[in-house]
């Protein structure tokens, strides 16, 4: 099996078999993100991908999951990402889940017969970056989507039965818009209704325009107290009927997890708890020797 660069993937996937149909991200603007600066996007020769999944299934063959690479892999085209899938059902006879990045853009792109015919070959978990809910926060760091087309990809892929995994990135406005993305953020997300919810902090590493704007005084990145702030207005705001949600990622400040609704009066005990002792430092910058964040 081959991998072209720093491969990521979602912490849920560690178990997964990975393959990397494309290099990167096609979009690879969005104003707080490095993982793919250093790749150029493409789709790689289908048959060394092909080659990789034999591989895969000679070293794994008893294995259920399986991930595909890089930022954006369906935007390699709607009948090569469903190829792919086939041939991994061919080669996993034990599989039950193909899980992927996706973006608004790639999935309101298929029909909703293509989604269909993509969850029957088991594409079932797409991850997307939702950010924000604001339109505002949205367009400040550049991702390429509307908040109605967030929706919109939600209805699609429920439509579909394939499960939505969205990330939400406190701080993602800096201190000017941070109201307006927890305002957004909770409508937009008890619109989507996902079946899973991370928050993740947006880490201002180095090589991306959060940086730049920073160092230029354009951007102000928030305090620890104005994140964990940000983190219990918008779990306040949900109204979600089911949803696992997780704030454990390694850039949060802290790490909590339940089921929504049944565990929110908990997990925002748990944040009044901390917020008292939330301090004024700013802890979501990363310095060159610290490395890539996300
Ligand atoms: S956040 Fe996602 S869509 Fe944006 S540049 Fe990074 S990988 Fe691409």
């Amino acid at each position: 099996m081959r991998f072209e660069g720093r491969i990521y993937r979602p912490p849920s996937e560690a178990d997964s078999v990975l393959i990397q149909l494309t290099v990167g991200c096609s979009h690879n603007r969005c104003a707080f993100c490095a993982m793919y600066t250093e790749k150029r996007y493409r789709v790689r020769p289908l048959d060394e991908v092909w080659e990789d999944v034999d591989a895969a299934a000679r070293l794994y063959p008893q294995a259920h999951r399986v991930f595909i690479c890089d930022g954006d892999a369906l935007s390699a085209g709607v009948e090569t990402f469903a190829a792919l899938c086939g041939h991994i059902n061919a080669r996993f006879p034990r599989l039950d889940r193909i899980a992927a990045y996706t973006n608004a853009r790639d999935l309101l792109r298929c029909s909703a017969e293509e989604l269909r015919h993509l969850r029957s070959l088991r594409f079932s978990l797409a991850y997307l970056g939702l950010e924000s809910g604001s339109a505002a926060v949205l367009e400040l760091i550049r991702k390429g989507a509307s908040p109605e087309d967030m929706i919109e990809m939600a209805r699609v892929a429920r439509d579909a039965d394939i499960a939505l995994s969205a990330i939400v990135l406190l701080g993602a406005g800096g201190s000017a818009l941070t109201e307006d993305h927890i305002r957004g953020t909770i409508e937009v997300v008890n619109a989507m209704q996902p079946k899973y919810l991370s928050f993740l902090t947006a880490m201002i590493v180095p090589h991306t325009l959060l940086m730049t704007w920073m160092r230029q005084g354009t951007f102000t990145p928030l305090t620890d107290r104005a994140i964990l702030h940000e983190a219990r207005a918008m779990l306040a705001g949900l109204e979600l009927r089911d949803t696992l949600f997780r704030m454990n990622h390694v850039s949060n400040l802290i790490a909590l997890g339940g089921r929504l609704p049944g565990d929110k009066t908990a997990l925002l005990r748990q944040l009044d708890a901390l917020l008292p002792h939330a301090g004024d430092s700013v802890s979501c910058i990363c310095n060159e020797e610290e490395g890539l964040m996300l």
